[in-house]
Formats: structure tokens, C-alpha cells, sequence
């Protein structure tokens, strides 16, 4: 099982363990910098070359680094796994 699903041509989705929700990006898509995201096409030890930022509707942040497979949470998380990291687990789709 790879830790990535592909939901449509160049955007993929992953499990948040902090968020206890999916997330998924678009590989075009611009970061806050206005740099893109640059995925590197590894479904299975994803790395995203730019920070990810997912604002909720409700105000949430969840805002992480994707290295090799694993989430590194930026201190802005407003969930409890802010400030640490986790492994990618196999996407639940
Ligand atoms: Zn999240």
C-alpha cells in the first residue's frame, strides 16, 4: 500500500494522524512563498519540497514538511502533534 493516493491527475491525498482527517494537494499548487510545492514523485517515501499549509474552515491550521515518508509538523499546528513528527501511514482509500 503506498502512503500516497492519487485522487486525480497531480493531486494526492495522505492520512494526518494530527488532524485525524485526509489531506491532499495539488503538485501545481504554489506555496505561501509562491514557490511549487515540487513533489518528487515517490508514492511510497514522498517528499514535498516546499512546506504545506491546510487552513480549515473552522480556523484550524495544520501546516508540515513532508520528508522520505514522514510529517514533520510546524510549532503553528493547532493540533496536539504540533512541533513533532510522524510516519506516513498506508492512505485508508
Ligand atoms: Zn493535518
Amino acid at each position: 500500500m503506498p502512503v500516497l493516493c492519487m485522487v486525480r491527475p497531480s493531486v494526492y491525498s495522505h492520512w494526518c494522524e494530527g488532524c485525524q482527517a485526509c489531506h491532499s494537494f495539488n503538485v501545481h499548487e504554489l506555496s505561501r512563498d509562491g514557490h511549487v510545492l515540487g513533489f518528487d514523485g515517490d508514492l511510497d517515501r514522498p517528499s514535498i519540497g516546499e512546506p504545506v499549509r491546510h487552513e480549515q474552515q473552522d480556523g484550524r491550521l495544520c501546516e508540515y514538511l513532508l520528508r522520505g515518508g514522514v510529517l514533520y509538523y510546524l510549532e503553528s499546528c493547532s493540533h496536539a502533534l504540533a512541533g513533532q513528527s510522524r510516519a506516513l501511514i498506508d492512505c485508508p482509500h
